[in-house]
């Protein structure tokens, strides 16, 4: 089995609220249980970040499968890489949205509002790093 990270970001189709992330956040969950994969979602300003761990075959289904979703548009990969070992195994799909931590991380990189396709992709993975140690519950 060859073990990957996949990093993309992508705009909202509209603005979401609460109950649509946890929509998508619900079916993410039970279905990356499933098929081993781990990950994590950030959404803020109207752009989501997702990282996805796994089987190499199964993040490129589920990467296919998500850009396809009519509630974002324009998914742009950031990084698709081999890795040793799962960095967000404790989460099937944790979320992050607006909070003073990703405000803090933001104003640290000089960087006025969530915009990920600023970021390299040492950036957005070091981000949703920072993010999945202080998760939220939704
Ligand atoms: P179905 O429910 O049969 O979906 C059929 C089609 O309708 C799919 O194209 C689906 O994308 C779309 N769809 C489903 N619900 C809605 C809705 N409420 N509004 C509009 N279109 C809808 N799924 C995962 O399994 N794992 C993830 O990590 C994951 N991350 C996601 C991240 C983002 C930013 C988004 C927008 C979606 C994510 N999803 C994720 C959801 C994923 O795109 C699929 O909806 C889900 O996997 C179920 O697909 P399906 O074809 O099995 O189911």
């Amino acid at each position: 089995m060859k073990l990957v990270r996949l990093i993309y970001f992508s705009c909202a189709t509209r603005d979401m609220a609460l109950s649509d992330l946890k929509e998508i956040l619900t079916v993410a969950r039970e279905n990356n249980n499933q098929k081993n994969i781990c990950g994590m979602l950030c959404y803020d300003n109207q752009h989501f970040l997702q990282v996805l761990e796994g089987d190499r075959n199964a993040v490129s289904e589920l990467y296919l499968a998500i850009a396809d979703d009519p509630r974002h548009d324009a998914p742009t990969l950031c990084q698709i890489e081999e890795i040793e070992q799962k960095t967000f195994e404790d989460w099937n799909m944790g979320y992050a949205g607006s909070s003073s931590l990703l405000k803090g991380w933001l104003s640290n990189h000089d960087l006025r509002a969530f915009e990920p396709e600023k970021l390299s992709a040492t950036q957005a993975f070091e981000l949703l790093q920072e993010l999945s140690t202080r998760q939220v519950e939704i």
